[in-house]
C-alpha cells in the first residue's frame, strides 16, 4: 500500500510516529543519523588543488615559466629559482583570493538556508529544512515552500504550485482524505505535498514520507544541479576592459621589446624583461579582487542585518534612485495595540501597556463596565473568533506569535475577559476563509451549541462596509442607509487621521444547513458590528532613514495595504509626504494603465490600499521613467514585484519563502533603515573598487612607461625582471586589497546615485589613471637617470634607485586613491589596513635593499642615505602636482 492509500492510523503506524506530539527529539537525531540529511547532492565542487593549478593556467604565466626555464638552462640559476618563487607566491595569493570569494558565497548560501515548523515532542518548532526526518509533522501557510515530501493530514483550502515538478503553473487543490487509486501521478496525488513546491493558498499539516534523495525532487535533483554563478555587471566589464588592458599591455610591452633590441640590447635579456613586464602589467588578479571586494562587502551588510542573494545587487544598490518599502512592519514596529473602538455611533478607548492582556475600557475619561456594553463585547469576541494569534509569556515579556493585527485584537478581547478556549466550547469553527491582501478579509464559519451557523468576518473597513448590508445601531439590527454609510466612513477617517489601522468586524447568521465553500458567497449581506483602532508606533530610525535617503537623491514611496488616511498620516510623520507629494489608492491605480502612471508617478510618494499586485505597476511605471528601484515585500503575490524589480527586497522574519527567493536583498531585522544602510554600503563597496583600479592601472601604467621611456632614450633597463615582478607581487597586491576594506567618504549618502550606464573609467577615473600612470613613470625614469649620470659604471645601483622610486611612488599614490578628491580631503592614515599594508610593503623593500643576501637575487646594492632625499622627492612629486592642481580648481 502507497502512502496516499492509507488512512491515519495506518499512515501513523507505517511511519512509526505520533499525530498528536510528533516525533521526540532524540528520534529524530536518530533517524537523520540513519538516513543522512535532507538535502539534495550537490554537484561537484572545484578541487582546493585544482583550484590552485589553475593560477597557472594565465597565458603570460605559463610564457614566464617557459622564460624562466629557459634562464635555467643557460645557467641563471638565481633568477630562475626566484622567479619561480614569486610565480609561486602570486599563485597562492591568488588562490586564497578565490577561496575566500567561494568560502563567503557559501557562506551566504547557508545564511538564507530554509526553515521549516515540525512538530517535536509536543511542540512546534522552527528548524532548518535540512533536519527533518520521515515521520516527521510539517506545518506550512501560504507562501512557504514545502522542505520535504508529505502525506497531507489536515488542510484549511490548501493550494499547491508544484510547476517545479509537473510544469503546471496553475495551483492544485490539496485534500487530506486517502485515495484509492494505487498509481497515480504526482499531479493527482492530491493529499500529497512534494518538495520544493510552494504553497500559493491556505494552510496544511503533513507527515513527512520522504527526504533528501528520496523525494521526488531527489529524482530529477540532476537537473537542478550547477546553480549559475552570478556575475555583477562591474564584473562583466572587468572581463571585456580585461580584454583591452591585457592587449595593451602586450602591445606595450612588445615595443619596448623592439625598441631595447634596435637599441642594442641582447635578445635575451629584453625577453625575460619583456615577459615580467607582460606579466606585471596585465592586470590578471583583478576579477579576483573585485569578487574579495564585493563579498567583504557583502559580509559587512551582514553585520548591519542586510543578506545579499544575487551578487549583483550590491552594484545595483548604489545605483538604487527609488526605495518603495512597505508600511506594516518595515517603517513601523508591527507592535499593534488596539486603543480605541467604535460602534453605532459610539466611541471607546482601552488602555494598558505593551502586549499584557490587562486594561480597562473607557468611554470619555469614565472607566466603564464592559457588561452593559454589548456592541463592544461583541465586537471583541467576534475578533478573538476569527483569529490565530497566540498570546505568550518569554522571559517575563508578554509575545506574540502569528499576525501581530490578529495579536491585538487578541489581547483587546482578553482585557474584556474572553479566553479563547472557552469561547471554542461554546463556537464550532467550521470552515476558514485564510485573511489575504488582496481581498483585505477574513472570515470563519462558526456553528454555536445550539447549532445556530454564523459567518464572522473581520478585514479592512472600508472593503467590509462595501459588503454589509446592514449595521449594528444601538443594539438593534438597521438598514444600512448612505447617511449611515458615511457616518461610518466618518469614524473611519477620525480613526485612520490619528495614524491609527483600523479593522472592521461584521457578522451573519445563515441557516445551519448551508455548507459554505465559496468565500464570494460568505462575505456578502453582513451585518457591520464596529471598528477596532490600533496603533502602531513608526520604528524610531526610520525618520532620520528617509532623511539621509532624501540627501542621497533617494526617493522614499509608502506602499501599503493600509487605509489611505492611516497611510498618510504616518508618512507625513516620516517625513515621506511633503506639500509637493501625493497620496495615490488602490481605486485610482486600478483605472490607470501603466503609461498614465508613468505621467504622475514621480509626484506620489504613498501609495495606499493597494493590493500586491499593484506593485508590479508601480515598478515597472517608476523603471520607465529611468528610475533605479528597490522594492520590499513579503507575501507570495509580492513575488513579481521583487522579481521585477532593479533590487528585490523581502523581509527575513515576516517574509515567505517564495518573497525571499524571488529577492536579491533579505532584510533580517524587516526594518527600512537597514536598506538604507545597505545603499550606503553598496555605494561604498562600488568605490572602493574604483579606488583599486585606479591604483593598480596607474601602477602598471607607470611601470611599462619606465621601461618603454628608457628604451626610447636609449639608456640601459632601468629594472631587472625580478625586480619588476616583486613590485607587481608586494607594492601592488597587499594596498590594492586594503583600498577594497576602506571606510566611505563622508559625502557618499549626499551625492546622487550613480547611473548604471556608467562605465568603470567614468568620472574623470581614465585620467587619472593615464596621467598618474606617466607621472610615475617619469619620476622613476628621472631618479634613474640622475643615479646613472653620478655613478656610469655602476647600473646596479641606478637600477636600485629606480626600483625604490617606483615603490614610493606608488606606495603615496595609494592614499591619493581613497578620495576623488585631494588626498588632504581625509585623513590619510584613516584606514589602518592600508596603513598597514603600506609599512609592511617599505618593510620588505628595505629588506630587499639592504639584506646582503637577497641583494644578489634581486640585483640590489645598498642606497646612500643621501639617495634616499630624491627617491622621497622625486615620488611625492606627482601627489603634490595632484593636491595643487585640486586646490588651484578650487579657488576658482
Ligand atoms: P503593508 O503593505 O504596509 O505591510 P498592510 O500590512 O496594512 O500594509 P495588508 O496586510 O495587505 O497590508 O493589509 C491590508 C488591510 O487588511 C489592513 O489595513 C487591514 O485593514 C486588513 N487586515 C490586515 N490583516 C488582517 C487580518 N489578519 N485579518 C483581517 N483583515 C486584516
Amino acid at each position: 500500500m502507497k502512502f496516499h492509500e492509507m488512512d491515519k492510523r495506518k499512515l501513523e503506524k507505517a511511519l512509526n510516529t505520533d499525530f498528536t506530539a510528533g516525533l521526540k527529539e532524540v528520534d529524530a537525531v536518530k533517524r537523520r543519523k540513519q538516513n543522512g540529511y535532507n538535502e539534495l547532492e550537490e554537484g561537484e565542487k572545484q578541487s582546493a588543488l585544482l583550484l590552485f593549478f589553475s593560477q597557472f593556467k594565465d597565458f603570460m604565466v605559463l610564457v614566464l615559466l617557459a622564460a624562466t626555464l629557459i634562464s635555467g638552462l643557460l645557467g641563471e640559476y638565481i633568477d630562475a629559482i626566484a622567479i619561480i618563487a614569486i610565480v609561486i607566491i602570486n599563485a597562492f595569493l591568488g588562490f586564497f583570493q578565490e577561496r575566500k570569494a567561494e568560502k563567503s558565497l557559501q557562506a551566504l548560501k547557508e545564511l538564507s538556508a530554509p526553515q521549516a515548523s515540525v512538530l517535536r515532542d509536543g511542540q512546534w518548532v522552527k528548524v532548518p529544512s535540512r533536519e527533518i526526518v520521515v515521520g516527521d509533522l510539517l506545518k506550512f501557510t501560504s507562501g512557504d515552500r514545502i522542505g520535504a515530501d508529505v502525506r497531507l493530514i489536515e488542510c484549511s483550502s490548501l493550494e499547491i504550485e508544484e510547476s517545479a515538478l509537473t510544469g503546471e503553473s496553475v495551483p492544485v487543490q490539496k485534500y487530506p482524505d486517502e485515495l484509492t487509486q494505487g498509481n497515480l501521478g504526482i499531479g493527482d496525488m492530491e493529499n500529497m505535498a512534494f518538495m520544493g513546491t510552494m504553497v500559493t493558498r491556505g494552510s496544511g499539516v503533513g507527515v513527512v514520507v520522504a527526504t533528501g534523495m528520496k523525494t521526488a525532487m531527489g529524482q530529477i535533483a540532476d537537473l537542478l544541479q550547477n546553480a549559475e554563478v552570478m556575475e555583477t555587471p562591474l564584473q562583466r566589464r572587468l572581463e571585456q576592459l580585461g580584454k583591452i588592458l591585457i592587449t595593451g599591455a602586450l602591445l606595450l610591452t612588445a615595443l619596448v621589446v623592439i625598441v631595447g633590441v634596435i637599441q642594442g640590447h641582447d635578445l635575451y635579456t629584453m625577453f625575460l624583461a619583456g615577459v615580467s613586464l607582460a606579466v606585471a602589467a596585465i592586470p590578471e588578479g583583478l576579477p579576483a579582487i573585485v569578487t574579495v571586494a564585493l563579498s567583504l562587502g557583502v559580509q559587512r551588510m551582514i553585520k548591519k542585518n542586510a543578506i545579499v542573494r544575487k551578487l549583483p545587487a550590491v552594484e545595483t544598490l548604489g545605483c538604487a534612485s527609488v526605495i518603495c518599502s512597505d508600511k506594516t512592519g518595515t517603517m513601523t514596529q508591527n507592535k499593534m495595540t488596539v486603543t480605541h473602538l467604535w460602534s453605532g455611533g459610539h466611541n471607546w478607548t482601552v488602555d494598558g501597556v505593551g502586549y499584557e492582556p490587562k486594561g480597562s475600557f473607557y468611554r470619555g475619561d469614565n472607566e466603564i463596565d464592559i457588561s452593559n456594553e454589548k456592541a463592544l463585547q461583541q465586537m471583541l469576541m467576534f475578533g478573538l473568533l476569527c483569529n490565530h494569534a497566540e498570546l505568550s509569556k518569554k522571559d517575563k515579556e508578554y509575545v506574540i506569535d502569528g499576525d501581530p493585527t490578529e495579536g491585538a485584537l487578541l489581547v483587546a478581547a482578553m482585557k474584556a475577559g474572553y479566553n479563547r478556549n472557552s469561547l471554542l466550547n461554546q463556537y464550532k469553527i467550521v470552515h476558514e476563509f485564510p485573511f489575504d491582501s488582496a481581498r483585505k478579509m477574513m472570515t470563519v464559519v462558526v456553528k454555536d451549541q445550539n447549532g445556530r451557523q454564523f459567518i464572522v468576518t473581520k478585514g479592512a473597513p472600508d472593503v467590509l462596509i462595501n459588503v454589509s448590508e446592514s449595521i449594528l445601531w444601538d443594539g438593534k439590527r438597521q438598514y444600512l442607509s448612505s447617511e449611515m454609510t458615511d457616518n461610518v466612513k466618518g469614524a473611519i477617517n477620525d480613526l485612520g487621521s490619528q495614524a491609527l489601522r483600523t479593522i472592521a468586524i461584521g457578522f451573519k447568521e445563515v441557516s445551519s444547513q448551508t455548507i459554505l465553500m465559496d468565500e464570494k458567497e460568505a462575505e456578502k449581506d453582513l451585518t457591520f458590528i464596529g471598528l477596532q483602532g490600533m496603533i502602531d508606533p513608526p520604528r524610531p530610525e526610520v525618520k532620520q532613514a528617509v532623511k539621509e535617503c532624501k540627501e542621497a537623491g533617494i526617493k522614499t514611496v509608502m506602499i501599503t495595504g493600509d487605509h489611505v488616511i492611516t497611510a498618510k498620516a504616518i508618512a507625513g510623520q516620516l517625513g515621506i509626504l511633503t506639500k509637493d507629494s501625493k497620496v495615490l489608492d488602490g481605486n485610482a491605480l486600478n483605472e490607470m494603465s501603466v503609461e498614465e502612471l508613468e505621467e504622475v508617478v514621480d509626484h506620489v510618494s504613498v501609495f495606499a490600499r493597494v493590493s500586491p499586485e499593484h506593485k508590479l505597476k508601480i515598478v515597472k511605471a517608476l523603471q520607465n521613467n529611468g528610475h533605479i528601484v528597490a522594492m520590499t515585500g513579503d507575501g507570495v503575490n509580492d513575488a513579481p514585484a521583487i522579481k521585477a524589480a532593479d533590487i528585490g527586497v523581502a523581509m527575513g522574519i515576516t517574509g515567505t519563502d517564495v518573497a525571499k527567493e524571488a529577492s536579491a536583498l533579505v532584510l533580517l531585522d524587516d526594518n527600512f533603515a537597514t536598506i538604507k544602510a545597505a545603499i550606503k554600503e553598496g555605494r561604498n563597496i562600488y568605490e572602493n573598487i574604483r579606488k583599486f583600479i585606479r591604483y593598480l592601472l596607474a601602477s602598471n601604467v607607470g611601470e611599462i612607461l619606465v621601461m618603454l621611456f628608457a628604451m626610447l632614450l636609449a639608456l640601459p633597463l632601468p629594472l631587472v625582471p625580478i625586480q619588476i615582478l616583486w613590485v607587481n607581487l608586494v607594492t601592488d597586491g597587499l594596498p590594492a586589497m586594503a583600498l577594497g576594506l576602506d571606510q566611505p567618504e563622508d559625502d557618499v549618502m549626499k551625492r546622487n546615485p550613480r547611473s548604471p550606464k556608467e562605465g568603470v573609467f567614468a568620472r574623470g577615473l581614465g585620467w587619472k589613471v593615464i596621467s598618474r600612470g606617466f607621472l610615475i613613470g617619469i619620476v622613476t625614469l628621472i631618479a634613474f637617470m640622475v643615479a646613472y649620470h653620478n655613478n656610469p659604471d655602476h647600473l646596479a645601483y641606478a637600477q636600485t634607485v629606480a626600483f625604490a622610486t617606483l615603490v614610493m611612488a606608488q606606495l603615496i599614490h595609494v592614499f591619493d586613491c581613497r578620495s576623488e578628491k585631494s588626498v588632504f580631503s581625509r585623513n590619510p592614515f584613516g584606514n589602518k589596513y592600508l596603513v598597514w599594508a603600506v609599512l609592511s610593503s617599505v618593510a620588505l623593500m628595505f629588506v630587499v635593499i639592504y639584506y646582503p643576501p637577497l641583494q644578489p637575487i634581486f640585483h640590489t646594492v645598498s642606497i646612500a642615505a643621501r639617495d634616499w632625499l630624491l627617491i622621497m622627492g622625486l615620488s611625492a612629486v606627482p601627489t603634490f602636482l595632484l593636491a595643487g592642481s585640486f586646490l588651484i580648481s578650487k579657488t576658482k
